[in-house]
């Protein structure tokens, strides 16, 4: 009998043959596709805030798979709740429903406020859902279809098409254009540049509550109340991207809860599935009632029972381990520890952000930095040549604080900036 041929290294240890570190990254840079410029090191396992590489190499986490892991790795109720459901059911098109799914909602409504769900596979899914919402919701008033997006620049929504055309970096942009038409760029935290662009034909503003990918760039209460109010006056819809600084990590479920600034439509991914690949929009109502209606929009595995039993499982962990809570308790060390550096090195400009979504803004690029913490056994990421990034995961304690501080100090010093 003729035996499929899968290759005799494939055969010899499982599906993984035992190479080194080296071999695996030059075999991965062989086969996947170069769109990233990666670190040279191979994850293994994680535990709380640590990870180790196949090596053994143990690594402090401050960036959390980009503000993903929020709970830590190898969270053993976690892990037991999606084991649980594997065993269940992984899997069941959306014809139907499942428990997971109504259950991960029911509490997603609860946490947000907002009244209605759809659950994708990812963020930029979620940003394509709301812009197809606010269409809609332009397209049921005057039948039009000329209507008017205004995003922000050096905002960041995703790589798809749609994502891609509200995200205000033409570098990310241009090879790709034409993407979705009629979409303008505003400043954000300036008002008078969005009254600048508003038109009868508006019919949403798009922002992240605070700018991630584009340097940490908070929006400010002032800016986000001035956008309500016009959007509340000319009946446009105000989107907010809670991706990266939703799911607590500004010590409010959501960013914009801090100042009861309420979207009408709202995205979250990230942390909402910890690591699972989920994201979700969701909307007012109003909103819902004069949108997207059967046959309008659909994913194969948006909100599939294993998605969703990660997503019921977090929130579950959210507010049994007090999360919110803690953020709220461990943040002003970590902007202490990290406005000690900024006034010990003159290569730090500021520190911004909030709670546990941290930049600081340095006078030189950061890539060598980041690079020599993770010889140091530290992971960090930038936002923008000139800035790093803090999103930890959301369960560090003080001493994890001490130790990034320290690690960083040495990198600092190392590099003799
Ligand atoms: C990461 C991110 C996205 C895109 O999410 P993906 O899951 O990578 O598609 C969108 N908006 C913001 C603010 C993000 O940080």
């Amino acid at each position: 009998m003729n035996r499929p041929v899968i290759g005799p290294d494939l055969e010899k240890k499982g599906n993984h043959r035992n190479m080194n570190m080296k071999e695996y990254i030059d075999q991965a840079e062989a086969d996947l596709l170069h769109t990233y410029n990666r670190y040279q090191i191979v994850l293994d396992r994680g535990e709380g805030v640590y990870l180790y590489d196949i090596e053994g190499k143990k690594y402090l986490d401050f960036c959390a798979g980009i503000a993903v892991f929020a709970l830590g790795y190898h969270n053993q109720e976690y892990n037991d709740a999606l084991k649980g459901q594997i065993d269940k059911l992984i899997h069941t098109s959306n014809y139907y429903y499942n428990v997971p799914a109504v259950e991960a909602a029911r509490k997603l409504k609860a946490v947000s406020g907002m009244d209605r769900v759809f659950f994708t596979n990812s963020g930029a899914e979620a940003i394509e859902g709301a812009l197809k919402a606010a269409r809609k919701y332009a397209y049921l008033k005057d039948g039009s279809t000329d209507h008017e997006i205004i995003a922000m620049e050096h905002s960041f929504h995703g790589r798809t098409m749609g994502a891609l055309a509200v995200t205000g970096n033409p570098h990310y942009r241009e090879a790709f254009e034409p993407l979705i038409g009629n979409i303008r760029f505003a400043r954000l935290n300036d008002l008078e540049s969005v009254l600048e662009q508003v038109s009868d034909k508006t019919c949403a503003i798009l922002l992240e509550t605070i700018q991630g990918e584009g340097g940490v760039h908070p929006a400010a209460e002032e800016f986000l109340r001035g956008l309500r109010k016009l959007c509340d006056e000319r009946d446009i819809l105000l989107i907010l991207d809670e991706i990266q600084c939703g799911m607590g990590r500004t010590g409010y479920m959501y960013a914009w809860q801090r100042y009861g600034v309420k979207p009408d439509i709202m995205t979250t991914a990230k942390a909402l599935g910890c690591g699972v690949p989920v994201g979700a929009f969701l909307m007012t109502e109003h909103v819902a009632v004069h949108s997207l209606t059967a046959g309008d929009h659909g994913t194969t595995y948006g909100g599939n029972p294993l998605a969703c039993a990660a997503v019921e499982k977090v929130l579950d962990l959210f507010e049994r381990n007090h999360i919110i809570e803690h953020v709220r308790e461990i943040t002003p060390y970590l902007e202490g520890k990290l406005d000690e550096l900024a006034a010990k090195y003159d290569c730090i400009e500021t520190r911004r952000g909030a709670g546990l979504m941290q930049g600081l803004v340095f006078s030189c690029p950061v890539a060598p930095i980041i690079n020599e913490a993770v010889k140091r056994g530290m992971l960090l990421i930038n936002a923008g040549p000139n800035i790093i990034r803090f999103v930890p995961p959301l369960i560090i304690s003080k001493e994890n604080v001490d130790e990034m501080a320290e690690i960083l100090t040495a990198s600092l010093d190392g590099l003799q900036l």
